[in-house]
């Protein structure tokens, strides 16, 4: 794929979606990632679009309910901080705006994605899949990611099947029950169990309902499970359900908090499981005749992991090499970071080493694998070129 098929969405105001500095929800780390991509991006080519004015009401209207959204708009501009849910989403000064802001360039990138002037679009700022028709949740206010898919539905041309994947530790539970009566919505979500970490649901038994029945497909793993749990069943439950749904485009949500290390989930995943979740979607995406993949950000509370994962990310989305773990971060990114974050920058690429780690088995993966199809009923088979269940 030429790099000209690839484009890279960020405006340097995605900055202010800023709940404040004791917040653990940043977009500098996010911010930085993009920085980091440019120094390893090699010549030009690569398409970094960077003007986005905030979504219009109507459009966020496509997902989430007025009365929501003029509530947002009326904190945003009294410039209160007030709680839009029960947790930890309060409203800040500009809160609509930003989020809007954040919304557009989900939507701009899959326009650009289905129309084909870039095949594949990286929005590192979005991915914010929690935030219900009604309400904020879990750090989202506008629900990028389903505004995307609901573009995609809503044409002009109406799409019939798009695919939504989501990485996050969290569950994507926004998107989920948002499309849960919606067959033309494939959903496949691998996060940390729901018994062990917010937002608690994400069920294997949650397949959908009604049209949707079946649709919806829920991997929960245990804290501590690690590469040996998600690289073998990525690869033997995605390219599958893909290749039998046929999606028109599919919309990957990249948190990456499921990094061994992140300050809220405890999966301890390392880049092997992002590089394999990247690569057997792009190739996926390429068996079905070349699919519009859209790939977002998403959580992600250590800036270490953040930055280089999605910075490999996009690398490896423009086809380029995944520097190697001993390959040095340049100076000038490093006291970016440092005068960002308050932080010290990391030097190399070297992933943040895997901590408490739960045993897993192949067996394990088979019996979890037995689970999921006859929750769905049917058989997921085996992925193309695949011998056997090791990562
Ligand atoms: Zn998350």
């Amino acid at each position: 794929m030429a790099a000209s098929e690839f484009a890279v969405a960020w405006d340097p105001r995605f900055l202010e979606y800023d709940f404040g500095p004791t917040h653990p929800f940043t977009e500098r780390s996010r911010s930085l990632a993009v920085d980091l991509l440019g120094c390893f991006q090699g010549d030009g080519a690569v398409t970094s679009l960077d003007r986005f004015e905030p979504l219009a009401d109507l459009e966020l209207e496509r997902f989430h309910r007025r009365e929501y959204v003029d509530r947002v708009e009326r904190l945003s501009r009294r410039g209160r901080r007030e709680p839009l849910d029960a947790g930890d989403t309060p409203s800040f000064p500009g809160c609509h705006d930003a989020s809007a802001r954040l919304a557009r360039g989900t939507l701009d990138a899959t326009a650009w994605a289905l129309e084909r002037p870039f095949r594949r679009a990286f929005q590192p700022g979005g991915g914010l899949h929690h935030a219900h028709p009604d309400r904020a949740s879990g750090f989202c206010i506008y629900n990028d990611v389903a505004l995307a898919l609901r573009y995609a539905l809503d044409g002009p041309p109406r799409r019939q099947r798009v695919a939504y994947l989501d990485i996050d530790a969290h569950h994507g539970d926004g998107v989920m029950y948002g499309f849960y009566d919606d067959g033309r919505v494939l959903d496949i979500d691998f996060h940390q169990d729901g018994r062990t970490i917010f937002p608690g649901t994400g069920a294997l038994s949650e397949t959908g309902r009604g049209d949707g029945a079946g649709t919806k497909v829920n991997v929960p793993l245990p804290p501590g499970a690690g590469d040996e749990a998600f690289r073998p069943l990525f690869r033997r439950i995605v390219p599958s359900l893909l290749r039998s749904f046929r999606p028109e485009l599919i919309v990957l949500q990249h948190g990456v908090d499921g990094h061994a290390g992140d300050g809220l989930a405890a999966l301890q995943l390392t880049e092997a499981s992002y590089r394999e979740a990247v690569g057997t979607t792009l190739d996926a995406a390429s068996e079905l005749g070349g699919v519009p993949l859209v790939v977002t950000g998403g959580g992600g509370y250590t800036p270490e992991n953040v930055t280089r994962t999605l910075a490999r990310t996009g690398l490896q989305l423009m086809g380029r090499p995944s520097p190697a773990a001993e390959a040095g971060l340049p100076a000038t990114w490093r006291r970016r970071y440092r005068d960002q974050l308050a932080l010290e920058a990391p030097t190399t690429f070297g992933d943040i080493e895997p901590g408490n780690r739960s045993p897993w088995s192949i067996e394990r993966t088979d019996a979890m694998m037995r689970q999921l199809e006859s929750a769905l009923g049917r058989s997921l088979g085996r992925a193309a070129g695949e011998a056997g269940s090791n990562p």
